[in-house]
């Protein structure tokens, strides 16, 4: 006979943890009522790899201002409606009872003051030990079945049973931590969709080996990314660090532009990105200061307003020699100028998959889960929480607060 128990959590990541430790104790403690038996299923070998990776190993837990706008995939509203039935003074609220102050950088990320992970994870551990929450790794799950009474998870190691099911087996992002998109096929099993689109999110992007921002790596510099439909309109702008590396483009800037990149070629291939390099001015506003400028050259004037290796790299780009003197520029090679700094082509050849990216784009859309409770509507008894859904936000710790929330929310309805 498979062991019997309350409810069985697939995924013990940040939401498979968050879940497990709030359908065992309830939203606030002490609750009278008896512990449920959780049992939380992790296949990998190490739990919370991704947690102790997050924010270069200080785990950028959430974000001081967050709301849906930080966020795509399903509706805002949806969202929304979720992100407020657990905020991040709750999370910061939760980390503080257990023993970890989060503090707040001048980007409004939120990390421990230990700027540890570890700390992260041992306090989600010992929560979930307060809860009773039994965790037993690795036990990979290959199948779910629906039954009358509830679920079975089934795996190697044997079978499980239980009233409830939390699926919290994230997405396909750093598939070596364990989340390989299994959960996708758990999901449709069960009765589910999943978005026609499943990509690598917070990723970097791949320059053809040409692109003249190649020749830069290392370089660093506050850049607004614009990306634009094939007849121009623009898509979405961010402006942010970006980081030229020897493949392509990395940094926040590039990193949140990718999934809307993939999502604009995958509608139209001709759409396209651009950057510009001088925060605020247009093809327009540098053309008319290079008129009026006294620099000697274009270097000298591009190295006002850029670094000198983008500089060059730049006039070199618009076929201009450094030392022919601004004043003999022609119209047109101020113009090329002007369109190699403030809208300069990135004719992007691909992103570097899911090893690299930190999230993943689509996924179960919230249309089908009662967002009250995270409820499946197409299975009662079942709950989704985190990257499964079809929910992903920008870099600076909007993923983890989905995780919280979603996984906070997931876990008070399957309690019930
Ligand atoms: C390198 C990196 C850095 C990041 N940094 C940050 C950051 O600083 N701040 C931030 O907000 N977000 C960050 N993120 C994103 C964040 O980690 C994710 O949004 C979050 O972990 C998603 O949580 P989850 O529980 O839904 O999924 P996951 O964390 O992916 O957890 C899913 C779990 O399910 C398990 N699993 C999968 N399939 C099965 C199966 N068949 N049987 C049993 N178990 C299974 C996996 O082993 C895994 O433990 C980062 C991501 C990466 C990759």
């Amino acid at each position: 006979m498979p062991e019997e128990i309350d409810v069985i959590v697939v995924g013990a990541g940040a939401a498979g943890l968050f879940a497990a430790i709030h359908a065992a104790r309830g939203a606030t403690e002490p609750d009278a009522r008896p512990t449920p038996r959780v049992i939380a299923l992790d296949g990998a070998k190490v739990i919370g790899a991704k947690i102790l990776v997050a924010g270069g190993g200080r785990c950028n837990v959430t974000h001081h201002a967050v709301d849906e706008k930080a966020y795509a995939g399903s509706s805002s509203n949806a969202i929304r409606n979720v992100l407020r039935r657990y905020s991040v003074q709750d999370t910061i609220a939760f980390f503080a009872d257990h023993g970890v102050e989060l503090k707040r950088e001048d980007t409004g990320k939120l990390f421990p003051t230990t700027d540890d992970a570890r700390t992260v994870l041992n306090a989600l551990l010992a929560a979930a030990r307060a809860a009773q929450v039994d965790i037993r790794f690795p036990r990979r799950v290959t199948h779910i079945t629906r039954e009358n009474s509830g679920f079975s998870a089934h795996g190697e190691w044997g079978e499980l049973h239980a009233k409830k099911l939390i699926l919290t087996t994230g997405g396909l992002s750093l598939p070596k931590s364990g989340s390989d998109g299994a959960g996708y096929e758990f999901a449709r099993a069960l009765g589910h969709s999943v978005t026609e689109r499943v990509h690598p999110a917070l990723v970097p992007l791949i320059l053809p080996g040409t692109h003249v921002l190649r020749t830069l790596s290392g370089l660093t510099l506050d850049t607004t990314l614009i990306l634009r439909s094939a007849t121009g309109k623009v898509l979405k702008e961010f402006t942010n660090s970006l980081l030229c590396t020897h493949f392509g483009l990395s940094g926040p800037c590039a990193l949140d532009m990718s999934r809307y990149w993939r999502d604009a070629v995958l509608d139209n291939a001709r759409a396209g990105l651009f950057a510009n390099f001088i925060l605020g001015e247009r093809e327009e506003t540098i053309d008319a200061q290079l008129l009026a400028s006294r620099a000697t050259n274009s270097v000298a004037f591009l190295r006002e307003r850029v670094p000198e290796r983008l500089a060059r790299a730049l006039v070199e780009h618009a076929r201009i020699e450094p030392t022919t003197s601004l004043r003999q520029l022609t119209r047109d090679q101020r113009k090329a100028l002007a369109s190699a700094v403030c809208a300069l082509p990135l004719s992007i050849e691909g992103d570097r998959g899911f090893t690299y990216a930190e999230v993943t784009m689509g996924g179960v859309p919230l249309s089908e889960v009662r967002l009250d409770t995270m409820e499946s509507r197409v299975c009662p008894g079942l709950y989704l929480a985190g990257e499964i859904l079809d929910v992903d936000g920008r870099i600076g710790g909007f993923n983890f607060q989905w995780a919280w929330s979603s996984g906070f929310v997931a876990g008070c309805g399957a309690r019930g």
